[in-house]
């Protein structure tokens, strides 16, 4: 995948918060599928304004246990001048086992808007989806195009195009 990157992808840094959401999600795909278990990180925003994500941590089949610990974890361990910008999981099961595979949960909804930050999420599939957060009845109302415009853009990323 052709990206905005600005240093190899091993030291994971990007010019953009869609980039790293993609790679991110996009990353623990391999592990998710070999271990039919979630997998979720965070994005974080450098003094520099780049992005770059945490290494991932194990949940369970169908959720993240320890995603609110992680999150406190993370926030209390970030160095001066860095924030955190997003975080980024895995849906294992396919439908119809766990009906919202393809799409967001409820649970992510509530994990975007308690951290005010998008959320990324690789399916079943391996399509990856953006989510971001907002007054629940906006989200609500506009959630299926906030999704499929998202997935334009992302595409475009793959493409090597900007967006
Ligand atoms: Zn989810």
């Amino acid at each position: 995948m052709r990206c905005d990157l600005v240093v190899p992808p091993n030291n994971g840094t990007y010019k953009t918060l869609n980039c790293a959401g993609y790679t991110a999600a996009r990353s623990i795909f391999p592990q998710t599928k070999a271990k039919t278990i979630e997998f979720g990180g965070f994005i974080d925003k450098g003094p520099n304004g780049t992005y770059s994500y945490t290494p991932p941590f194990p949940g369970s089949r169908t959720s993240l246990p320890n995603f609110y610990d992680q999150y406190n974890k993370l926030l209390q361990s970030l160095p001066t001048g860095y924030s955190i910008a997003g975080w980024y999981h895995s849906h294992p099961v396919p439908p119809p086992t766990y009906p919202s595979a393809e799409a967001f949960s409820g649970q992510d909804l509530s994990a975007s808007h308690y951290i005010n930050a998008p959320g990324f999420v690789v399916t079943p599939t391996g399509k990856v989806l953006r989510l971001d957060p907002g007054p629940l009845r906006l989200r609500l109302e506009c959630r299926q195009t906030c999704v499929r415009a998202a997935v334009e853009s992302l595409t475009d990323h793959r493409k090597g195009l900007n967006g």
